[in-house]
């Protein structure tokens, strides 16, 4: 009996340690609870997201949603209550305050949403993005050569001379990808850098992130409020309530012609406990509240209203 209970305890933990393997980004099950005033905050509620090595991931979700927090938890600013969370090399959870500072400063870049917390307000463009790159001991010469390069990628190079105050709002946005870049990190995180831009020109500052993870092969986690960004990136996450609950995937489709065109759809969450979120929508439509009816069909699964449900068979029978 003993035995038997120690083979699946042991079952479980590997399947629990195998969860994304392969991936370059996981959090497995994490849980965030802010203490204030006594009263306790859950702003991530098991969250589970595999990020691949090479994605351009967005995440969207509403405001109190809890992805400035994920977002703070992976650029290793904040601690999670609970869980698994594993970006490359690093855990995480388990990291001394040196490791934070070097994996800080080596594996990962930021670009936040205020314009003034990513840029040094007295130093130009070039003297901006240069900046990080004095701090790791890079000579002059090659450092104006890299700032150069990268303000020329997102076409931002007759920035060069001029300081933040001297810009519009999206290239400073671009100059400020561009200082998170510019140390070569692997992954880029933004947290709502188009929050005080318009549309137009956050579409440009969206494109920027795309050329950088194109050309640069930099794995990108951007989080905004836009609701055009998913034709920005293959694959949009949505968080409500602390945990994933739906993904827009776009894949491009050849067409027998030979044309291509773009297919997107959004899918459900199905997370490792089975659970998945039926939508406000759905649930109001057939006043789905408390108890429901699951059936496995041929190819699949329904959800009925328990008392529907109940209904129907009396009226057969
Ligand atoms: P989002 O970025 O999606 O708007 P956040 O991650 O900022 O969401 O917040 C998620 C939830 O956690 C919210 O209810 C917010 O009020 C709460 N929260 C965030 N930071 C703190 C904090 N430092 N102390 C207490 N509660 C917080
Ligand atoms: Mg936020």
């Amino acid at each position: 009996m003993t035995a038997t209970l120690g083979a699946l305890e042991e079952r479980a933990r590997r399947r629990h340690d195998d969860f994304g393997q392969d991936a370059l980004i996981v959090c497995d099950s994490l849980v965030r609870i802010y203490q204030s005033d006594g009263i306790e905050v859950q702003a991530l509620q098991g969250l589970d997201l595999l990020i691949e090595p090479g994605e351009l991931v967005a995440i969207v979700g509403a405001s109190g949603s809890g992805k400035s927090t994920l977002l703070s938890v992976l650029s290793g600013l904040d601690v999670p209550t609970a869980g698994r969370v594993r970006v490359g090399a690093w855990d995480l959870m388990t990291m001394t305050t040196r490791q934070r500072v070097e994996y800080r400063r080596s594996m990962v870049g930021f670009v936040w949403q205020q314009t003034a917390r990513n840029l040094v307000p007295y130093l130009t463009a070039a003297e901006n993005v240069a900046f990080p790159l004095q701090l790791a001991g890079v000579k002059a010469k090659e450092r104006a050569r890299r700032a150069a390069d990268l303000l020329e990628m997102f076409e931002i190079g007759y920035c060069a001379d001029r300081r933040p105050g001297e810009m519009s709002g999206g290239e400073q946005q671009r100059v400020a990808i561009a200082v998170g870049l510019v140390n070569d990190p692997q992954v880029l995180f933004a947290d709502e850098p188009t929050g005080e831009l318009d549309t137009a020109t956050s579409h440009v500052v969206l494109e920027s992130l795309r050329t950088a993870n194109r050309e640069l092969g930099t794995t990108i986690v951007v989080v905004t409020h836009d609701a055009g960004v998913s034709e920005h990136v293959q694959r949009t996450v949505a968080i409500r309530d602390g945990r994933t609950s739906s993904e827009v995937v776009r894949r491009t489709h050849t067409r027998e012609d030979g044309t291509e065109h773009v297919v997107a759809e959004e899918l459900a969450v199905l997370d490792r406990a089975g659970r998945v979120q039926l939508p406000k929508e759905f649930r109001e439509a057939l006043n789905l509240v408390g108890r429901v009816r699951l059936a496995l069909e041929e190819s699949q699964v329904s959800v009925r209203s328990a008392s529907g449900a109940a209904r129907d068979r009396e009226e057969q029978s």
